[in-house]
């Protein structure tokens, strides 16, 4: 009895009308091609405001492996590759971009990779494509940060576009953290893993919706997810701040009792109540971070809402035909 192992492509989608149709022709070759598996398109319309839902409407009719889940607003990516990892039925499911950034060309390797028994292959980009110095900068003072604080090891230049064999993806699904941090929590389940080297294309179309602000609300998330060390900052400065108040205090006292220095120091004591308040805020800011997080997850609002989701229509009883071992 033979089993014909189903792959899933787990393709997280906003506002990407233009992309789908390519990527989907990029895809269908690629399946055609590798037939010693059956295949089955995901795509997560992240609310979309353009016509994504319609164009995956009329995709799903021309190919049956196309299955796609609508949610009911934008929920981000994060949310709307839960919700993917949710809905796939493969028995090892690649992530990837709709932008055409991802290259299709290297599934096939990372399927090889899966093979030989590997279950997290993960995409490693040789090069960062066209961004600006200042993201790549920033990106690499983060990640050497994010390496130094946490246990963990979150890889540098590895993003979300990856395979996952059954294992991980149930997994990733287990958990059920609102704030996530993927590409953090990959890293975080363990697993074998091995990459596979890919070149970044650039954004066909569109631009990217990742702003840097919202760079920077993730950069939080996954601090904030993954490492506590920031509480401590309030420890150690407060611990710098008493040595040197103490060794200051000797010396005050000294010059008032051997030299009798009338009182002084009015801009001394402006500067360390300036510096003592700044200090103050900041440990308050980032005490806040973290409450904030406690605060959305003891809400324990669902991640994200489908609104409808249709499945591939390959038949389960005639396609499986044997035990998954
Ligand atoms: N995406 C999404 N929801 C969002 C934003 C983005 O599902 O709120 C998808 C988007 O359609 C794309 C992927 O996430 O497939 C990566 O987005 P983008 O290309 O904008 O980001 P970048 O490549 O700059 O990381
Ligand atoms: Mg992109």
């Amino acid at each position: 009895m033979d089993y014909t192992r189903l792959i899933t492509i787990l393709i997280p989608a906003y506002n990407e009308s233009a992309s789908l149709p390519k990527l989907h022709s990029a895809l269908s070759e690629l399946a055609d091609k590798l037939d010693k598996y059956r295949w089955e398109f995901l795509i997560v319309n992240d609310g979309s405001s353009d016509n994504t839902a319609e164009t995956l409407e009329k995709l799903r009719s021309t190919d049956s492996r196309i299955s796609y889940i609508n949610l009911s607003r934008n929920f981000g990516k994060e949310a709307a590759m839960l919700a993917g990892m949710d809905h796939a039925q493969g028995d090892a499911v690649v992530i990837m971009d709709a932008d055409l950034q991802h290259p299709v060309s290297a599934i096939p390797r990372m399927i090889a990779e899966w093979e030989k028994g590997y279950d997290d292959v993960y995409g490693k980009r040789l090069s960062r494509g066209k961004e600006p110095w200042l993201r790549k900068k920033f990106s690499m003072l983060y990640y050497s940060l994010l390496q130094r604080n946490t246990k963990i090891n979150i890889l540098p230049n590895v993003g979300d576009f990856r395979l996952l064999d059954r294992k991980c993806l149930e997994a990733m699904k287990s958990i059920r953290e609102t704030q996530r941090y993927t590409k953090g929590l990959f890293c975080w389940i363990g697993f074998k893993k091995c990459p596979v080297e890919y070149e970044t294309n650039d954004r066909e179309n569109g631009v990217s919706s990742f702003r840097f602000s919202n760079l920077l609300g993730l950069a939080m998330e996954g601090i904030t997810g993954f490492t506590t060390s920031p509480l401590r900052i309030a420890s150690v400065i407060g611990f710098i701040v008493s040595a040197i108040a103490f060794i200051y205090l000797i010396i005050v006292i000294a010059k008032t009792l051997f030299f009798g220095e009338p009182v002084q120091g009015y801009p001394t004591l402006l500067c360390v109540i300036l510096i003592l308040g700044g200090c103050q805020l900041l440990t308050i800011g980032i005490i806040g971070e973290y409450i904030g997080r406690i605060f959305n997850e003891t809400k324990h609002r669902m991640p994200y809402i489908v609104m409808d989701y249709k499945s591939s229509r390959f038949d389960k009883k005639t396609d499986f035909t044997g035990d998954p071992q």
